[in-house]
C-alpha cells in the first residue's frame, strides 16, 4: 500500500494560543542556536563550576568554550564510571554536578553487561517535560481534529531498583511516568491516553498490556492514534491482541475482569470503564476469529489517523511488518532522545520514516559533533556541522555529564532556521537488536566463548560464527550460525547439548536482553542453527566474488543481506532453541 497517499498536507495555523507559544518557542530557539547553545554552555559550567570533575581539569571558573574545550576531555561512560559508581555507593558531594543527584536513569546501553547508570538531577523533568510539550503543537499542523479523539498508546514502566547509597535506579520513561509531571497533567484535549495512569504504572508487563488493549477496545470509536514509543513495543501489542483476544472479548461481553488482573488499582479503575458490550464484543470477535491480522489495526480502530512510534534506526526492520497491520497508516517519528538527554524533535512528522530528520534543540544540553572517522580534538558545535557529513553525537548536560559520548552517529540532511537537522544513521557497535536490546560484537563473542565450553567434553569446536536478528516473528529472536568442528563423530554434541548452548549464551549476554526475555517477553529463545562444514568458506568466496578483498576479508559477525541469508539458510544441517529462561533479577551483578 502506498504510504505517500495517505499523508496528510499541513494545514500550518496553530491548532490553539498555546501551540501558538509552542511553535514561537521552537522558532526563536531553531534561530538563536549558537547564542543558546552559548548561553546553556555558561550556565552549567557557572552553576557546577565547585564540583570535583570541573576542579579537576582546573577550569576555574570559566564558562566559555575555548577554555572549556582546550581543558575538558572527551569521555565515554568507562572514563567516568569510578565516579558514578561512588555516587551509587552513596558519596554525595558535588561529583559531577552541584545540584544533588536525585536518581539514575538506566540506559539500554550497557557496559560490562549492566544497564549504563546515568546521574539525574530533578530539574532535567522540567526539560523532558518542554520537549514533550512541543510534539503536538507540530503534529497539530499536519493532522487537524486531534481534540476529537484520544490515543491509544501503549506505556510501560520497567523494574525499579536502588543502588547500594540508596538512589532509585530505573528507566528514564519509568521515571517520568511516575513523576507528577505526568500523573497531574493538566487536561489536555490534544493529549487524552485511552490507557489509565493505574495501567500505565502497573509494573506487571501483562497486566499493563492487557488492561490498556482492553481500553483501547472499549474506546475504539474514539481512538484518533495509536502508538509505543518503538515501533517494537506496538508489535508488542499486536501480538497480545492476537493470543488474547478471545479473554479481552469475554470481558468486555460480560463487563467482567480477566482474574488474571490481580492489581489493585488497575482493577478499581477497571471497574469503572468496563461495562458489559455484546455488540463490541461482537465485532472484535468478528475482526480476530479468522485469525487474518492484515489491517487489523484499522480495522478495529478504524478512526485512526496515524501511528506514533519510532521506526527510524534499529527499529527501521519492523517498517513492513507495521505496514501489513496498520494497512499503510503513516509512521510519526515525533522524538529523538535518550537517558542522557532529550535531544529533540522531528518538524516534519508526517513525512516517510526514510525521510525522518530530527532538529536538536539547542536548549536541552551542550552539544558537539565529532566528524564520523576523526580524532577528538576536532569537535564542531551544533551551529557549525555540514550538511552531507555524519558526527558523533557529544553532549554536555545540566546534571554533569561533561563531553560524554553518546555512541550515535547522525548524518546533517539540512537546517530549519539556523538549526541543523538529522537522520539517525546508527548507534556505534551495536550488532543485534530486537527491542531495546543493544548487542556488540565482544558481548556476542564472550557468549559464544561461553557456550563453547559446554562443547569441549564432545570434542568440538566452532570454527566459524555470524548472527542474524530475526524479526519476522513476534517477539524477534537472535539466530546465531555455527560451523562446527566435530572431531568424534562418535561422541558428537546432541541435540540436548546444542540446546544448553543457546541458553549458555542467553546467560552470556547483557541484562538488558535477558530482561526483555523474562519480564517483558519481548524476545524470543535464541537459536542456534548449524550449517555444513565449509558453507563460511562459501561465504567467503561469495563476498570475494563481490568484490571484498581476500586479503582483508573477515566474517561478518551479522548479516541481513538476503543472498547471504539464502546461503546460510540453504546449508542449514540442525537448528536448536533455548530451552529455559536466562537468569534476570531487577538487581545488578555489580
Ligand atoms: P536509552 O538511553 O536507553 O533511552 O537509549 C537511547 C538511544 O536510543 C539513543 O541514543 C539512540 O541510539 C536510540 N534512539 C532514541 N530515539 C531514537 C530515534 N528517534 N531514532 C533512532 N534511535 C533512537
Amino acid at each position: 500500500m502506498a504510504v505517500e497517499s495517505t499523508l496528510p498536507t499541513p494545514v500550518r495555523t496553530p491548532a490553539s494560543d498555546k501551540d501558538a507559544k509552542a511553535l514561537q518557542f521552537i522558532e526563536e530557539m531553531t534561530k538563536n542556536v549558537d547564542s543558546v547553545q552559548e548561553r546553556v554552555l555558561r550556565e552549567i559550567l557557572g552553576r557546577n563550576a565547585e564540583t570535583e570533575y570541573l576542579k579537576r581539569f582546573s577550569l576555574n571558573g570559566a564558562t566559555d568554550r575555548e577554555t572549556f574545550k582546550s581543558r575538558i576531555p572527551v569521555v565515554t561512560y568507562e572514563d567516568i564510571q569510578p565516579e558514578i559508581q561512588r555516587i551509587a555507593n552513596g558519596d554525595k558531594s558535588p561529583i559531577f554536578s552541584v545540584h544533588p543527584i536525585s536518581e539514575f536513569l538506566t540506559s539500554s546501553g550497557t557496559s560490562a553487561g549492566e544497564r549504563k547508570l546515568m546521574p539525574t538531577i530533578h530539574e532535567e523533568l522540567d526539560r523532558r517535560q518542554l520537549l514533550y510539550s512541543l510534539l503536538m503543537p507540530v503534529m497539530n499542523l499536519y493532522v487537524p481534529g486531534l481534540d476529537k479523539g484520544k490515543g491509544l498508546y501503549f506505556l510501560f514502566v520497567k523494574a525499579e531498583t536502588k543502588t547500594p547509597g540508596g538512589l532509585l535506579a530505573r528507566p528514564v520513561l519509568t521515571s517520568y511516568y511516575n513523576s507528577d509531571h505526568f500523573k497531574t497533567r493538566p487536561y489536555d484535549p490534544f493529549n487524552v491516553y485511552t490507557s489509565p495512569n493505574e495501567a500505565i504504572l502497573c509494573v506487571d508487563s501483562f497486566q499493563s498490556m492487557y488492561a490498556q488493549m482492553l481500553c483501547g477496545l472499549i474506546m475504539r470509536d474514539e481512538v484518533l492514534r495509536v502508538g509505543a514509543v518503538f515501533a517494537s513495543g506496538l508489535l508488542r501489542a499486536i501480538h497480545f491482541l492476537q493470543n488474547n483476544w478471545k479473554q479481552l472479548a469475554h470481558d468486555i461481553a460480560t463487563g467482567t475482569l480477566n482474574p488474571k488482573i490481580t492489581d489493585a488499582p488497575v482493577r478499581e479503575c477497571m471497574r469503572k470503564i468496563l461495562k458489559p458490550n455484546p455488540e463490541l464484543a461482537q465485532l472484535v470477535t468478528m475482526e480476530c476469529y479468522e485469525e487474518n491480522w492484515e489491517c487489523i489495526i484499522k480495522r478495529i480502530w478504524p478512526r485512526t489517523k496515524y501511528l506514533d512510534v519510532i521506526v527510524t534506526g534499529a527499529m527501521a526492520q519492523y517498517i513492513p511488518t507495521l505496514e501489513y497491520y496498520s494497512g499503510g497508516l503513516p509512521m510519526a517519528c515525533t522524538m529523538y532522545a535518550s537517558s542522557e538527554c532529550y535531544f529533540g524533535l522531528n518538524l516534519n512528522p508526517m513525512c516517510k520514516p526514510s525521510e525522518v530528520t530530527y532538529t536538536i534543540m539547542p536548549n536541552m544540553a551542550y552539544f558537539e559533533f565529532l566528524p564520523h572517522g576523526s580524532s577528538t580534538s576536532c569537535l564542531v558545535d551544533l551551529a557549525d556541522v555540514e550538511v552531507g557529513k555524519e558526527y558523533e553525537l557529544i553532549l554536555t548536560t545540566y546534571a554533569g555529564l561533561c563531553r560524554y559520548r553518546v555512541g550515535d552517529i547522525l548524518r546533517v540532511t539540512g537546517f530549519h532556521n539556523a538549526a541543523p537537522q538529522f537522520r539517525f544513521i546508527r548507534r556505534k557497535n551495536v550488532l543485534l537488536s530486537i527491542e531495546s536490546d543493544k548487542t556488540d560484537e565482544a558481548e556476542l563473542q564472550n557468549a559464544i566463548e561461553n557456550a563453547s565450553l559446554l562443547l569441549k567434553e564432545f570434542n568440538t569446536s566452532i570454527v566459524e560464527y555470524t548472527s542474524y536478528a530475526d524479526t519476522k516473528q513476534i517477539p524477534g529472536h537472535y539466530v546465531i550460525y555455527w560451523e562446527l568442528l566435530v572431531k568424534d563423530l562418535a561422541i558428537a554434541p546432541t541435540d540436548d547439548v546444542l540446546n544448553r548452548c543457546c541458553l549458555q549464551m542467553e546467560e552470556s549476554l547483557n541484562s538488558v536482553y535477558r530482561q526483555s526475555r523474562v519480564a517483558d517477553n519481548s524476545i524470543g529463545p535464541l537459536e542456534i542453527r548449524v550449517v555444513e562444514n565449509g558453507t563460511f568458506e562459501e561465504l567467503m568466496d561469495y563476498a570475494i566474488s563481490r568484490g571484498a578483498s581476500i586479503n582483508q576479508y573477515k566474517v561478518p559477525r551479522c548479516v541481513s543481506f538476503t543472498p547471504i541469508m539464502e546461503l546460510l539458510n540453504s546449508r542449514v544441517v540442525s537448528k536448536h532453541f533455548s530451552p529455559d529462561l536466562p537468569h534476570w533479577t531487577p538487581e545488578r551483578r555489580r
